[in-house]
């Protein structure tokens, strides 16, 4: 029998109200059942978040270097725990041990830099246009988060928004991926045992419409803070901006690695399958689009054909393995369905395209695939696969390669391989994304810079580093008049004009 796990609100493990539970099994092995979760519903949802507004009080008055310690004890809990809490999310979600090792680090330096964060979380100080008179900006929460997260970071997501947010004096409802809830439970045990107080952060499991949705529609809601596709971040858009609600989104992408005719092939085409496969293609960063001058691109598609030969499929357990299987049969389907876009779109299949489930004992695995020679236009060049699925695309020297690949909706993450310094640089300002990466692939961010997209990818905000302080915080501007008199400002100003 599986381990049933609870939701957690107000500081206990409780079940859903109506008593329903979901399974979540290995996408490696779907036969092995990891745990029986709560399948919560609005009436969870609400209690969840009237924990936390009833919360809210104290903990936005606790002093942000406190919060921050308590955030300092939940990170070295992480670090004590990284290999079984990396071990974990490989048989949960399916990737290799090496990027759950990334998804978990990625939370510790998220707890790293944001406990010290609530000894800084700066405001200004400026002069003010009038005499005796002191004006300055302080940092307040926003109030009640709501965090909705996929399941491809699992531990990554809610914790670069949790921490954040705990440390700005939020109190948050966490609604994480229907596919990979005992990661966020084993989050949410490191949170209680490093004293994170009762309604500060509350989880509840299940699912998108059932649990997501009446977290967004809340109306002790302050702000939602969600990382996922586009179609439902729109949804949570429409929703939570007519109730004028903070709203932050992180979509995805459709990011493209592009060679210039001088790049380093070796280099070039070894970035490309790192970001192309590593997590079976399932990052938003993925270099899904490798865009080529045309004079080098049978180099660089024979260096790509060569090495996914060289890529072993298999259990992500196992040390040698480098791509694991999708994350559930939907989207093992949804990625084979693409490759059938592909071919009939007459893009050229040159490796993979096949489903894997029956050489691994009914495991979600695919082909690592790539197609040649599609063009821009073509949906597999358009549209997020999310999945080991590369599509090249040949283009005619560097203007043709920066309008393609700037030419889809999308505007996460891009990458140029160029030894021409001048025409790197332009490509850095000519480039559609939030990310560009000279001579390395679209993949791998780092905590103290900002993280997000341009375009349709989000709505203007950067999560992480200080970006994230911003996004955590309200602004309050403050004036602090001692000269004894009433003071009006543009009126008594003492400009050059009005002498
Ligand atoms: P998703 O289907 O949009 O789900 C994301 C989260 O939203 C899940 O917790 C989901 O619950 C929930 N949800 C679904 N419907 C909802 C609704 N109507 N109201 C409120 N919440 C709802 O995305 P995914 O398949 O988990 O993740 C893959 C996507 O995430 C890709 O598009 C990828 O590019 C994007 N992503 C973006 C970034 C970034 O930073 N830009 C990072 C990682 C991933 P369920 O689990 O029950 O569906
Ligand atoms: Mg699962």
């Amino acid at each position: 029998m599986a381990d049933t796990h609870l939701n957690y609100i107000d500081g206990r493990w409780v079940p859903a109200a109506d008593g329903d539970t979901f399974l979540d099994t290995n996408p490696a092995r779907p036969d092995e059942v990891l745990g029986e979760f709560q399948r919560s519903g609005p009436a969870d949802v609400d209690a969840a978040v009237q924990a936390a507004a009833r919360a809210q009080v104290e903990w936005r008055h606790t002093p942000a270097p406190l919060r921050g310690e308590i955030v300092a004890r939940a990170t070295r809990m992480l670090v004590e725990r990284k290999p079984e809490l990396a071990k974990g999310i490989t048989r949960e979600m399916g990737k290799v041990l090496v990027d759950s090792g990334y998804d978990v680090q990625g939370a510790i330096t998220s707890g790293e830099y944001m406990a010290g964060e609530g000894r800084r979380m700066f405001g200004d100080t400026v002069p003010s246009g009038l005499s005796n008179r002191m004006a300055m900006t302080v940092r307040e929460p926003v109030g009640v988060v709501g965090i909705i997260t996929p399941w491809n970071l699992p531990m990554l997501m809610p914790a670069w928004k949790l921490f954040p947010a705990l440390v700005c004096g939020n109190t948050v409802v966490v609604k994480p991926a229907e596919d990979t809830p005992l990661t966020a439970v084993r989050l949410f045990e490191i949170l209680e045992e490093a004293g994170v107080p009762p309604g500060v952060a509350n989880l509840v499991t299940g699912f998108g419409p059932e649990a997501g949705q009446p977290l967004v529609g809340h109306p002790d809601i302050d702000m939602i803070s969600f990382t996922g596709s586009q179609s439902v971040g729109r949804r949570i858009a429409t929703s939570a901006g007519g109730e004028l609600k903070h709203v932050s989104l992180e979509m995805g992408g459709k990011n493209a690695l592009v060679v210039l005719d001088d790049a380093d092939i070796e280099e070039a085409v070894a970035g490309a399958l790192w970001g192309g496969f590593s997590t079976a293609g399932q990052r938003c960063t993925a270099s899904s689009r490798i865009v080529v001058d045309r004079r080098v691109a049978d180099d660089v598609v024979d260096g790509l054909v060569e090495g996914i030969r060289g890529l072993v499929v298999g259990d992500p357990l196992d040390a040698d393995t480098n791509v694991g299987p999708l994350i559930n049969g939907t989207q093992l389907e949804r990625v084979h369905s693409y490759t059938q876009v592909g071919i009939g779109e007459g893009a050229e299949l040159v490796v993979g395209g096949k489903k894997l489930q029956d050489e691994f004992g009914g495991g979600y695995f695919y082909a690592p695939t790539l197609f040649d020679n599609a063009s821009s236009d073509m949906r597999i060049a358009q549209e997020e696969i999310f999945g080991p699925t590369v599509t090249v695309i040949r283009v005619d020297g560097y203007d043709d390669a920066i309008s393609v690949a700037n030419g889809t909706r999308y505007g996460l993450s891009a990458a140029v391989y160029t030894r021409d310094t001048a025409r790197a640089l332009r490509a850095v300002s000519e480039l559609q994304a939030g990310l560009v990466y000279l001579n390395a692939p679209t993949i791998g961010s780092e905590i103290h810079l900002p993280f997000g997209g341009v375009k349709d990818t989000g709505n203007g905000h950067r999560e992480s580093g200080p970006s994230a302080i911003e996004q955590f915080t309200e602004i309050k501007t403050v004036f602090l008049d001692y000269s004894g008199t009433l003071q009006r400002a543009h009126i008594d100003e003492p400009t050059k004009e009005s002498g």
